[in-house]
């Protein structure tokens, strides 16, 4: 059975899109079957990992309406080693299409059940916002990554994403659960981004992750040649970090 994670924050520019490039190419490498599903109109994974969204045939929208399974819009992402299922500006039109349909916040649920045994993890990128596609994310999983920076106001953006997920969980999907929060674009020289990290290990325990990514200016080039840091440039810090990450939560998969 697939474990099935959503890579959510609100806020935008926190480095969910290249930790769910990055943690898919790292997961591929260990050997582990992936699919990364793009929930972001922006298409920022989809191009991440070499593939054009303007020319995909089949998308995530495809998908949310119904008008084609995981299966037939899936795409391999060759260089990369995973699945995408794409996204791209359509995308932002399923928003306001997907308010008139029956079980809206579980169509990408229903149509990732059907391909549960083909993936070991499939990893949801989803969009800067607590919106009806974010919804679809987190009824489709079973855990969320909450990617942060160790910045002052990071606590607080994390109240309304941990009340979404409360009430995902009481209403709508009982097996999710915070997984976990990354740190990222670590720089231990900047003492507040240790004092915040230390306050979040006071205040979440086990549910920060050991790994740690660190600031890495590769992981931002990586994008513009169409691929995830870890597979661009595999020695680079960043990088290591990840496929490092991706170790941790295959270790801790059991638990998931
Ligand atoms: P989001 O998907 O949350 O909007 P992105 O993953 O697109 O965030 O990251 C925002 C910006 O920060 C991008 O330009 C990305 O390349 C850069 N970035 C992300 N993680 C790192 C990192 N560890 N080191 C350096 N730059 C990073
Ligand atoms: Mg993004």
């Amino acid at each position: 059975m697939a474990k099935t994670l959503c890579i959510a924050n609100q806020k935008g520019g926190v480095g969910k899109t290249t930790t769910t490039v990055n943690l898919a190419a790292g997961l591929a490498k260990l050997g582990q079957r992936v699919l990364l599903v793009d929930l972001d109109p922006q298409g920022n994974a989809t191009m991440g990992s070499g593939i054009d969204k303007r020319e995909v045939e089949l998308s995530v929208y495809d998908v949310l309406l119904e008008s084609a399974t995981v299966k037939e819009a899936a795409v391999k992402a060759d260089k990369c080693g995973y699945d995408v299922l794409s996204a791209n500006r359509e995308l932002a039109g399923a928003e306001v299409e997907l308010v008139q349909l029956a079980h809206r916040d579980r169509r990408l649920r229903a149509a990732l059940a059907l391909v549960d045994a083909d993936y070991d993890f499939v990893l949801i990128d989803c969009p800067p916002s607590l919106s009806m596609l974010t919804l679809n994310g987190l009824c489709s999983a079973h855990g969320v990554i909450v990617p942060m920076q160790c910045e002052y106001f990071a606590l607080e953006g994390l109240t309304d994403l941990v009340n979404t997920i409360k009430q995902v969980h009481a209403n709508l999907n009982k097996e999710l659960k915070i997984t976990g929060l990354l740190r990222v674009m670590f720089d231990p020289r900047i003492t507040l981004q240790t004092q915040v990290s230390d306050q979040l290990k006071a205040h979440f325990g086990n549910k920060v992750f050991d790994t740690v990514i660190p600031r890495n200016v590769r992981l931002a080039e990586a994008p513009s040649y169409g691929l995830p840091g870890v597979v661009f440039d595999p020695s680079a810090k960043g990088s290591q970090a990840y496929v490092e990450f991706a170790r941790e939560l295959v270790r801790r998969a059991p638990t998931l």
